[in-house]
Protein backbone atom coordinates (compact mmCIF):
# COMPACT_ATOMS: atom_id res chain seq x y z
CA UNK A 1 0.00 0.00 0.00
CA UNK A 2 1.53 3.78 -0.45
CA UNK A 3 3.11 5.19 2.09
CA UNK A 4 4.89 2.40 3.01
CA UNK A 5 8.53 3.35 5.07
CA UNK A 6 10.55 1.01 4.86
CA UNK A 7 11.49 -0.34 8.85
CA UNK A 8 8.26 0.61 9.87
CA UNK A 9 6.38 -2.54 10.34
CA UNK A 10 2.63 -2.53 10.21
CA UNK A 11 0.33 -5.26 9.24
CA UNK A 12 -2.39 -5.27 6.03
CA UNK A 13 -4.93 -7.89 5.75
CA UNK A 14 -6.56 -9.16 2.55
CA UNK A 15 -10.09 -10.72 3.35
CA UNK A 16 -13.70 -11.95 1.16
CA UNK A 17 -15.15 -15.05 0.07
CA UNK A 18 -13.72 -17.73 -1.68
CA UNK A 19 -12.45 -16.61 -5.62
CA UNK A 20 -12.57 -13.27 -4.39
CA UNK A 21 -9.00 -12.84 -5.64
CA UNK A 22 -7.37 -12.72 -1.77
CA UNK A 23 -4.53 -14.94 -3.15
CA UNK A 24 -3.78 -13.27 -6.45
CA UNK A 25 -4.04 -9.63 -4.20
CA UNK A 26 -1.43 -11.48 -1.84
CA UNK A 27 0.94 -12.52 -4.60
CA UNK A 28 0.38 -9.35 -6.38
CA UNK A 29 1.70 -7.55 -3.52
CA UNK A 30 4.67 -10.08 -2.47
CA UNK A 31 5.93 -9.75 -6.10
CA UNK A 32 6.07 -6.16 -5.81
CA UNK A 33 7.95 -6.51 -2.72
CA UNK A 34 10.17 -8.49 -4.68
CA UNK A 35 10.94 -6.35 -7.72
CA UNK A 36 11.90 -3.50 -4.74
CA UNK A 37 14.77 -5.83 -3.86
CA UNK A 38 12.81 -6.71 -0.08
CA UNK A 39 13.68 -10.21 1.47
CA UNK A 40 10.28 -11.56 1.51
CA UNK A 41 8.70 -15.04 3.37
CA UNK A 42 5.59 -16.49 2.46
CA UNK A 43 3.73 -18.98 4.79
CA UNK A 44 0.71 -21.01 4.62
CA UNK A 45 -1.35 -23.55 6.75
CA UNK A 46 -0.42 -26.97 6.60
CA UNK A 47 -3.83 -28.05 6.23
CA UNK A 48 -4.27 -25.75 2.74
CA UNK A 49 -2.48 -28.86 0.41
CA UNK A 50 -4.91 -28.86 -2.25
CA UNK A 51 -2.15 -27.62 -5.27
CA UNK A 52 0.86 -27.61 -4.07
CA UNK A 53 2.75 -28.05 -0.76
CA UNK A 54 5.52 -25.45 -1.52
CA UNK A 55 3.55 -23.14 -3.48
CA UNK A 56 0.25 -20.44 -2.90
CA UNK A 57 -1.78 -21.10 -5.91
CA UNK A 58 -4.89 -18.83 -6.73
CA UNK A 59 -7.76 -20.07 -8.71
CA UNK A 60 -6.50 -18.86 -11.84
CA UNK A 61 -3.17 -20.89 -11.28
CA UNK A 62 -0.70 -18.05 -10.24
CA UNK A 63 1.74 -19.03 -8.04
CA UNK A 64 4.60 -17.84 -5.68
CA UNK A 65 6.93 -20.05 -3.50
CA UNK A 66 5.75 -20.32 0.17
CA UNK A 67 6.43 -22.45 3.21
CA UNK A 68 3.72 -24.75 4.73
CA UNK A 69 3.63 -24.14 8.63
CA UNK A 70 1.34 -26.16 11.14
CA UNK A 71 0.89 -23.41 13.78
CA UNK A 72 1.74 -19.40 13.86
CA UNK A 73 4.11 -20.08 16.14
CA UNK A 74 6.22 -21.51 13.21
CA UNK A 75 5.77 -18.58 11.33
CA UNK A 76 7.34 -16.46 14.35
CA UNK A 77 10.25 -19.48 14.70
CA UNK A 78 10.45 -19.51 10.74
CA UNK A 79 11.00 -15.91 9.94
CA UNK A 80 14.61 -15.13 9.37
CA UNK A 81 15.89 -11.73 10.90
CA UNK A 82 16.59 -10.29 7.64
CA UNK A 83 13.13 -10.06 6.32
CA UNK A 84 11.62 -7.54 5.46
CA UNK A 85 7.76 -8.90 4.48
CA UNK A 86 6.01 -11.78 5.65
CA UNK A 87 3.33 -12.69 3.63
CA UNK A 88 0.51 -15.56 5.31
CA UNK A 89 -2.30 -17.32 3.04
CA UNK A 90 -5.30 -18.81 4.35
CA UNK A 91 -5.55 -17.24 8.06
CA UNK A 92 -8.25 -18.61 9.21
CA UNK A 93 -7.04 -22.09 9.32
CA UNK A 94 -4.68 -20.66 12.29
CA UNK A 95 -5.21 -20.34 16.09
CA UNK A 96 -5.73 -17.11 17.77
CA UNK A 97 -2.07 -17.18 18.66
CA UNK A 98 -1.30 -15.53 15.16
CA UNK A 99 -2.86 -12.13 16.63
CA UNK A 100 0.22 -12.07 18.97
CA UNK A 101 2.48 -13.33 15.99
CA UNK A 102 1.72 -10.90 13.91
CA UNK A 103 2.03 -8.08 16.36
CA UNK A 104 5.58 -9.57 17.39
CA UNK A 105 6.61 -9.45 13.50
CA UNK A 106 5.17 -5.90 12.96
CA UNK A 107 7.04 -4.68 16.00
CA UNK A 108 9.92 -5.87 14.93
CA UNK A 109 9.75 -3.60 11.58
CA UNK A 110 8.10 -6.18 9.24
CA UNK A 111 5.73 -5.87 6.87
CA UNK A 112 3.03 -8.59 7.72
CA UNK A 113 0.15 -9.61 4.97
CA UNK A 114 -2.36 -11.69 5.52
CA UNK A 115 -4.90 -13.06 3.96
CA UNK A 116 -8.10 -15.12 4.78
CA UNK A 117 -11.99 -16.04 4.79
CA UNK A 118 -13.82 -12.79 6.81
CA UNK A 119 -16.46 -15.51 6.75
CA UNK A 120 -17.56 -19.25 7.23
CA UNK A 121 -19.96 -20.99 5.06
CA UNK A 122 -22.58 -19.87 7.70
CA UNK A 123 -21.72 -16.81 6.96
CA UNK A 124 -19.99 -15.95 10.82
CA UNK A 125 -16.73 -14.26 10.80
CA UNK A 126 -13.92 -16.64 11.07
CA UNK A 127 -11.75 -16.31 13.67
CA UNK A 128 -8.97 -15.04 14.05
CA UNK A 129 -9.64 -12.93 10.65
CA UNK A 130 -11.98 -10.45 12.54
CA UNK A 131 -9.56 -9.81 15.17
CA UNK A 132 -6.76 -9.06 12.58
CA UNK A 133 -9.13 -7.11 11.10
CA UNK A 134 -9.10 -4.97 14.37
CA UNK A 135 -5.64 -5.26 14.95
CA UNK A 136 -4.07 -4.17 11.23
CA UNK A 137 -3.05 -0.73 9.96
CA UNK A 138 -4.64 -1.62 6.91
CA UNK A 139 -7.72 -3.81 5.89
CA UNK A 140 -8.95 -4.83 2.10
CA UNK A 141 -12.07 -6.66 1.04
CA UNK A 142 -11.96 -8.30 -1.82
CA UNK A 143 -15.08 -9.45 -4.09
CA UNK A 144 -16.23 -12.39 -6.22
CA UNK A 145 -19.00 -12.53 -8.61
CA UNK A 146 -21.81 -14.48 -7.69
CA UNK A 147 -22.81 -17.62 -9.72
CA UNK A 148 -26.11 -17.06 -9.50
CA UNK A 149 -26.95 -13.70 -10.36
CA UNK A 150 -23.68 -12.07 -11.43
CA UNK A 151 -23.68 -9.30 -8.76
CA UNK A 152 -20.77 -8.74 -6.46
CA UNK A 153 -20.75 -11.42 -3.83
CA UNK A 154 -19.03 -11.28 -0.28
CA UNK A 155 -20.41 -14.92 0.77
CA UNK A 156 -19.12 -18.42 0.38
CA UNK A 157 -21.92 -20.95 -0.36
CA UNK A 158 -21.03 -24.59 0.29
CA UNK A 159 -22.53 -27.15 -1.81
CA UNK A 160 -22.11 -30.32 -0.44
CA UNK A 161 -23.18 -32.14 3.08
CA UNK A 162 -20.82 -31.39 5.66
CA UNK A 163 -21.54 -29.35 9.17
CA UNK A 164 -17.82 -29.49 9.87
CA UNK A 165 -16.30 -25.73 9.85
CA UNK A 166 -13.41 -26.84 8.08
CA UNK A 167 -13.63 -28.81 4.71
CA UNK A 168 -11.03 -28.29 2.18
CA UNK A 169 -9.90 -30.16 -0.90
CA UNK A 170 -13.57 -31.36 -2.48
CA UNK A 171 -13.69 -29.94 -5.93
CA UNK A 172 -16.96 -27.98 -6.81
CA UNK A 173 -17.88 -27.81 -2.38
CA UNK A 174 -17.98 -24.13 -2.70
CA UNK A 175 -18.79 -21.20 -4.72
CA UNK A 176 -18.90 -17.74 -4.37
CA UNK A 177 -23.05 -15.75 -3.76
CA UNK A 178 -23.96 -12.30 -2.88
CA UNK A 179 -26.72 -11.85 0.28
CA UNK A 180 -29.30 -11.93 -1.82
CA UNK A 181 -28.50 -15.62 -3.57
CA UNK A 182 -26.54 -16.90 0.14
CA UNK A 183 -28.57 -20.16 1.63
CA UNK A 184 -26.42 -20.61 4.48
CA UNK A 185 -28.18 -23.68 5.32
CA UNK A 186 -28.09 -25.29 2.41
CA UNK A 187 -25.23 -27.75 3.81
CA UNK A 188 -26.78 -28.87 7.05
CA UNK A 189 -30.38 -29.26 5.10
CA UNK A 190 -28.64 -31.77 2.67
CA UNK A 191 -26.54 -33.69 5.62
CA UNK A 192 -29.96 -33.93 7.44
CA UNK A 193 -31.32 -34.91 4.40
CA UNK A 194 -29.54 -37.41 3.85
CA UNK A 195 -28.86 -38.68 7.46
P1 LIG B 1 -9.26 -16.57 -3.28
O1 LIG B 1 -7.85 -16.64 -2.75
O2 LIG B 1 -10.03 -15.39 -2.74
O3 LIG B 1 -10.03 -17.86 -3.13
P2 LIG B 1 -7.98 -16.60 -5.86
O4 LIG B 1 -7.03 -15.45 -5.87
O5 LIG B 1 -7.42 -17.96 -5.60
O6 LIG B 1 -9.18 -16.29 -4.85
O7 LIG B 1 -8.74 -16.71 -7.28
C1 LIG B 1 -9.35 -15.59 -7.88
C2 LIG B 1 -9.65 -15.97 -9.32
O8 LIG B 1 -10.65 -16.98 -9.35
C3 LIG B 1 -10.24 -14.87 -10.19
O9 LIG B 1 -9.26 -14.01 -10.72
C4 LIG B 1 -10.94 -15.66 -11.28
O10 LIG B 1 -10.05 -15.98 -12.32
C5 LIG B 1 -11.33 -16.97 -10.60
N1 LIG B 1 -12.76 -17.14 -10.31
C6 LIG B 1 -13.42 -18.33 -10.36
N2 LIG B 1 -14.72 -18.18 -9.98
C7 LIG B 1 -14.90 -16.87 -9.68
C8 LIG B 1 -16.02 -16.09 -9.20
N3 LIG B 1 -17.22 -16.63 -8.96
N4 LIG B 1 -15.83 -14.77 -8.99
C9 LIG B 1 -14.63 -14.21 -9.24
N5 LIG B 1 -13.53 -14.89 -9.68
C10 LIG B 1 -13.64 -16.21 -9.89
ZN1 LIG C 1 -26.51 -13.30 -6.37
Amino acid sequence: MEHYSPNAGWIEVIVGSMFSGKSEELIRRMRRAQIAKQKVQIFKPLIDDRYSENHIVSHAERRIESLAVRTAQDILEGTHKDTEVVGIDEGQFFDQALLDVANNLANQGKRVIIAGLDMDYLGNPFEPMPQLMAIAEDVHKTRAICVVCGHAATYTQRLIASQERVVVGAAGAYEARCRQCFEPHLAEEVAEASA
